[in-house]
């Protein structure tokens, strides 16, 4: 059997909201198509190396845990970034996503150093951006899912996609997520991937093609779909 590398980290610190669903899907649709996954928990740093990565995964957390997180995952951050640019699908939420910026600002000013992918940076407020939420993305389609984040970040690269119903990326430009190469970085929540299944496919084929696995589209996604469209339809109704 074909097999894919996915690499978790921090699952014991960053994981809120049930963000561990989006390993389960991408397991789940990647074992429909007959093709295995191997996820590594990282949860230490010292001595890793990404080279055998198909896939890198973070999750959100709390300002605690992610001040935990920082020093980890700091140690990491020259491989990270030569495997974004190499291409290596990423999947970052929340917490995760601040991380790719250059710091994170807590409501009371303490700076948490970012791994400093890419040239942005994110301030909290003590008033939290939560709820349901709902964007419209080229890439993607409609995409669902929930946030709750005191960061506002504010960014000059692609996006997931404008929101419809929510915050997203911050309180002022409608704007949710980034998307750089095959990195995808998100205020969602949900879990996002079993929400939305063309996300889940899209790294996985990402992953699949840098590895010449064949890829092959699954017939079937009505339930998915109309999961989607049922919270779609009521978070529009409401507004
Ligand atoms: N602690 C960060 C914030 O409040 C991230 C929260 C999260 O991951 N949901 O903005």
């Amino acid at each position: 059997m074909t097999s894919i590398n996915v690499y978790h980290f921090m699952p014991d610190k960053l994981n809120l909201y049930g963000d561990i669903g989006n390993i389960i899907a991408l397991k789940k649709r990647a074992n429909w198509r007959g093709i295995e996954v191997n996820v590594t928990d990282v949860k230490e740093t010292a001595g890793l190396s990404l080279s055998d990565a198909d896939i890198l995964f973070i999750g959100g957390g709390s300002d605690r845990e992610q001040a935990i997180a920082t020093q980890e995952l700091f140690r990491i951050k020259d491989d990270f970034k030569a495997a974004i640019e190499d291409g290596v699908p990423a999947l970052t939420i929340c917490g995760g996503y601040q991380f790719l910026g250059e710091k994170y600002v807590t409501p009371d000013g303490q700076e948490l150093q970012g791994l400093n992918i890419l040239d942005f940076y994110t301030e909290s407020k003590k008033e939290r951006l939560t709820g349901n939420i709902v964007i419209e993305s080229e890439t993607f389609g409609q995409i669902v899912g929930f946030e709750n984040h005191g960061g506002r970040t504010y960014h000059p690269y692609d996006t997931l996609g404008r929101v419809v119903s929510g915050f997203g990326n911050n309180d002022t430009d409608k704007k949710e997520g980034l998307h750089y190469k095959n990195l995808l970085g998100t205020y969602l929540h949900g879990p996002i991937l079993p929400k939305n299944h063309e996300m889940t496919d899209y790294l996985l084929e990402a992953a699949c093609e840098r590895k010449n696995i064949p890829f092959s589209p699954l017939t079937d996604n009505t339930a998915e779909e109309n999961a989607k469209k049922v919270i779609i339809d009521r978070l529009l109704a409401e507004q």
